[in-house]
C-alpha cells in the first residue's frame, strides 16, 4: 500500500479537522484524489524536484504531488485550520513535506527551496493572477522555477494563452507568452470542487523559456503594451502617443499600421515596436 492510501479520505479529513470552506479565503476544495493526481501529473516529472505548492488547504493536491514522486513539497497555506490535516500528510511522508502557515503574498519561499523547482497551486484566482505576474517580472525574474501549474478561473486561463485577434488577448497574454510556453492542460467544471464555484476552471501549465521569445527591453515593452491595451478600442497612433512623440514613425518602421488596435498586434510585432522606441530614447 502506498503512503497516499494510508491517509484518510479528504471528506473525513475536512470533518475531523472542521475545515468548513470559507468564501473569504476562496476555498473550493478538490476532494477527488484521482483528480488531484491527474493535476499533479500535469506538473511534469516531479522526481528530483522541489515543488512549491501555494494554498494546499486540506491537502488533496499535496497528496497528489507527493504520490507522483516529488522530492519535497513546500506548502504555503494561510488558513491555520488546515495545519493538523497537513501535519498528517507530513507524517506519512517523513522529511518530504514542509508547511508554512502564512500568506503567499508576504512570504519569500526561495530560502526553503533547492533547485530544480516546480510550482503547483489551486488558489483563489485573484491571488493566482497576482502571483503569476510577480513570478514573471523582476525582481522574481529570472525565475526560480522550471514550470508553473496553476488552476485559474477558465476566463483567466484563456487570457493567459490568448492569441491576437481574440477578446481575451491583452497584457497577461503578452507577459506570459513572452517569457514562457503557456498551455491549458485541463478543464474542470464547477462540480469538481467542494463547494462548487460559480464558473468553470482550467489548469494552465507554463514552462520558463531560457530567453524571452523575442528580444525587447522589458520596461519599454511593458509601457507599450500597457498604453496599447489601456485604450484597446483606440487606434495605436492615438493610444501610444504617450509612449513616444513620433509613434507613427515607429509603427511604420516595424510594419504595424498606425490604424491598427492593440489586440491585433502579435507579440513579435510588439517586441519590434519596443526595440524601435527604445533605440530612439
Ligand atoms: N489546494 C486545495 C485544493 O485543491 O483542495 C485548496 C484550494 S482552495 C481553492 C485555495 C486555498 O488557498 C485555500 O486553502 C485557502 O485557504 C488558500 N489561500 C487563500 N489565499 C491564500 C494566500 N494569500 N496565501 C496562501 N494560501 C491562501
Amino acid at each position: 500500500m502506498s503512503s497516499i492510501d494510508s491517509l484518510p479520505p479528504l471528506r473525513e479529513v475536512i470533518d475531523t479537522h472542521q475545515i468548513a470552506a470559507r468564501k473569504s479565503l476562496g476555498q473550493n476544495f478538490l476532494l477527488d484524489l484521482n483528480l488531484t493526481a491527474k493535476i499533479a501529473r500535469q506538473a511534469g516529472d516531479l522526481t528530483g524536484c522541489d515543488v512549491l505548492e501555494i494554498g494546499p488547504g486540506p491537502g488533496g493536491l499535496t497528496r497528489g504531488l507527493l504520490a507522483e514522486g516529488a522530492r519535497r513539497v513546500l506548502a504555503v497555506e494561510k488558513d491555520s485550520r488546515c495545519m493538523p490535516a497537513l501535519d498528517e500528510i507530513a507524517a506519512a511522508y517523513p522529511g518530504q513535506l514542509q508547511v508554512i502557515n502564512g500568506d503567499a503574498l508576504d512570504i519569500d519561499p526561495l530560502q526553503y527551496l533547492t533547485p530544480p523547482v516546480r510550482v503547483a497551486a489551486n488558489l483563489p484566482y485573484n491571488v493566482g493572477t497576482e502571483l503569476l505576474v510577480r513570478w514573471l517580472t523582476p525582481p522574481q525574474w529570472p525565475p526560480f522555477w522550471q514550470s508553473l501549474t496553476l488552476m485559474f478561473q477558465r476566463e483567466v486561463a484563456e487570457r493567459i494563452v490568448a492569441e491576437p485577434g481574440s477578446k481575451s488577448y491583452g497584457r497577461l497574454a503578452i507577459l506570459a507568452q513572452w517569457r514562457t510556453e503557456a498551455r491549458i492542460v485541463l478543464s474542470l467544471p464547477p462540480g469538481a470542487f467542494t463547494p462548487p464555484p460559480k464558473v468553470s476552471s482550467a489548469v494552465v501549465h507554463l514552462t520558463a523559456l531560457p530567453e524571452p521569445r523575442f528580444p525587447a527591453d522589458a520596461k519599454v515593452l511593458s509601457q507599450v503594451v500597457a498604453a496599447g491595451f489601456n485604450q484597446r478600442r483606440k487606434m495605436l497612433r492615438a493610444s501610444l502617443k504617450s509612449v513616444a512623440p513620433n509613434i507613427e514613425d515607429h509603427l511604420n518602421a516595424v510594419g504595424i499600421a498606425p490604424t491598427e488596435r492593440a489586440e491585433q498586434v502579435s507579440l513579435e510585432a510588439f517586441c519590434a515596436l519596443a526595440r524601435s522606441v527604445a533605440a530612439a530614447r
